[in-house]
């Protein structure tokens, strides 16, 4: 067949493609199974997101994550302030673990 059908995944009827609006969706005519269907976002909103979900990301790594106060004394760390102290303390294999868990893989997720 050529590029222009598509067999239905469920039971075998060929359906012709044809172009379809945001959000619509191309049913079959014999059981209804969703043949394909068309996006609401398109690439500009997309982008958009990825964007604000990259600046709440480097945002949020700069928050404090945990504060301790003992004998007055007050005192905030960050995530990667966390790692750092966790690398220094003499855990390495936690602290990569840490960082590539907490902050490497979501960044690389996002
Ligand atoms: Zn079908």
């Amino acid at each position: 067949m050529t590029g222009n059908y598509i067999a239905c995944h469920h039971c075998g009827q060929l359906h012709e493609r044809s172009a379809l609006v945001s959000g619509q969706r191309a049913s079959c005519v014999r059981c209804g199974t969703v043949l394909w269907s068309q996006g609401v976002l398109n690439s500009s909103a997309w982008l958009a997101i990825v964007l604000a979900s990259l600046i709440a990301f480097i945002i949020a790594s700069f928050m404090p994550v945990g504060t301790i106060t003992a004998v007055g004394l007050k005192s905030s760390s960050t995530f990667l302030e966390a790692v750092a102290a966790t690398w220094r303390a003499g855990y390495p294999s936690v602290a990569i673990m840490c960082f590539a868990t907490g902050f490497l893989m979501p960044l690389l997720d996002a």
